[in-house]
């Protein structure tokens, strides 16, 4: 049995709801299905989800969002029309806009309606049985999900023989109230019921065939990537390549239940297969598996003679952080001297705090934040057998003309990571893969 999600551009009108239906027909083992809300049908276009926070927005500060809820609500009545469903979304959302004014309803619940829309107009479509997310996705008070008391509820609900349609992006808190995941999130949902009912793959379906060795909005027309592990999945989705969500790996990679990143515009298209290991090698030119990487972080260094020597230094430094509940990206060091390296949104409203009692605990010689930093991660199980590579990218970078400011490697050479200024991100990446991957 196949577990299959579709993300938002694979849900934007009619039509891809057709080509769902045909991908659906095509594999008679792909039964249980994770829907995300519409997405864009163009460039330009709106997100559901997006309208959905601004409605919220709106009613927050006492704005009517009449005309934001309209279109929301278009979208959807579009998508009900034209596929002749006999389900009537109207009298619900009618519902749900008397609630929105009367402010009972919390953000969390309003921006979900978009997935729960999608599902439910899916299942008529189908013929499948929608299976609500506040039913069986089970959130601890930490946020956390469940997974046994989840995994067993939603066991104990779908008729796998006939066919589900799932909601992505939310759940259910101990109080009854409806959470959602980080956005993106509908990729968590998907993995958790695949491994709830130990599907034999979970297809994550997107509107890129693969993952591939680059953002395709920073580089023309990248190569896909056709095997990468859940080690080297964490990595480049943790540093920046948002095809999946960063979290979707835990639940699949427990139950050992390979991801294929598949494309709805393009279903012949074999795209990237994620599993724990591969056999044999394909290509073993390619040692860089992927590039990825993320802007705005900040720098925070100090130095301070004989540090190597004292005990505890950095101890302190992480503990001020811990204190303000500041998770650190990466902690490169040298040898009287460290920094810890974490995104600009996480420190800015206590960094003169932060300085003041790093200044105070640690007493350094020195002690800087840089601002406006991009980190850029290259990828690969390959790297560790082969030296080098880090020669090679401080070769292309530097001869064309781009800066680095912090280098940092995994002890398990999975990744190597370097900040460049955030105005050389996009061609820190571009130099890269010209000189790794096009060879
Ligand atoms: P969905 O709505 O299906 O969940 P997302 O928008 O979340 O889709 O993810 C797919 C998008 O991720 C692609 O359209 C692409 O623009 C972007 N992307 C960024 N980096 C990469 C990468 N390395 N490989 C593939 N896609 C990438
Ligand atoms: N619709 C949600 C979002 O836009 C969740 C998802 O698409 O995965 O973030
Ligand atoms: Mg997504």
């Amino acid at each position: 049995m196949k577990v299959v999600k579709f993300g938002g551009s694979s849900m934007a009108d009619a039509g891809q709801y057709r080509k769902v239906r045909d991908i659906l027909m095509a594999d008679p083992q792909r039964k249980v299905v994770v829907v995300s809300a519409a997405g864009k049908r163009f460039s330009g276009d709106h997100k559901i989800t997006d309208l959905l926070y601004l409605c919220y927005a709106h009613v927050k500060y006492g704005v009517d969002c009449g005309g934001v809820f309209d279109m929301i609500a278009s979208r959807y009545l579009d998508i009900q029309h034209e596929l002749g469903l006999e389900l009537d979304l109207e009298p619900e959302l009618l519902e749900l806009k008397k609630r929105i004014d009367s402010k009972q309803i919390s953000q969390d619940e309003l921006v979900s309606r978009g997935e729960y829309y999608s599902a439910k107009l899916m299942a008529a479509y189908l013929g499948f049985q929608f299976v609500d997310s506040a039913d069986w996705v089970k959130f601890n008070m930490d946020g956390t999900v469940d997974q046994e008391k989840s995994y067993a509820a939603l066991r104990h609900q779908v008729l796998v023989g006939y066919g589900a349609v799932i909601p992505g992006f939310y759940g259910v808190m101990p109080n009854g109230a409806i959470r959602t995941f980080s956005r993106g999130g509908s990729d968590i949902t998907g993995a958790l019921a695949a491994a709830a009912l130990n599907a034999d793959v979970y297809e994550n379906w997107t509107d890129v065939s693969g993952i591939l060795m680059a953002d395709p909005r920073i580089v023309d027309d990248p190569q896909a990537i056709p095997e990468v592990t859940y080690d080297e999945l964490r990595e480049l989705s943790y540093s920046g390549a948002q095809v999946l969500h960063e979290d979707s790996v835990f639940p699949v990679r427990e139950k050992n239940i390979p991801v294929n990143i598949r494309n709805t515009n393009d279903p012949s298209a074999p795209g990237t297969m994620i599993q724990a290991k591969f056999e044999g090698d394909h290509d073993p030119d390619r040692f860089i598996t992927g590039i990825t990487g993320k802007k705005d972080f900040s720098i925070i260094s100090l130095s301070k003679r004989g540090m190597s020597n004292q005990v505890g230094t950095l101890r302190k430094v992480l503990s001020v952080l811990e204190r303000h509940n500041i998770s650190v990206d990466y902690v490169p060091n040298g040898i009287d001297n460290v920094s810890v390296v974490l995104p600009t949104a996480s420190v800015e409203k206590d960094l003169f705090t932060i300085m003041a009692e790093i200044q105070r605990e640690v007493e350094p010689d020195t002690l800087d934040v840089h601002h406006q930093i991009a980190v850029v991660a290259a990828v690969g199980r390959k790297m560790a057998f082969r030296p080098g590579i880090s020669g090679k990218i401080f070769a292309a970078l530097g001869s064309s003309g781009i800066n680095i400011r912090m280098i940092n490697q995994g002890p398990d050479e999975l990744n190597i990571i370097f900040g460049v200024d955030n105005k050389d991100f996009k061609n820190a990446i571009r130099v890269l893969y010209s000189s790794f991957i096009t060879k």
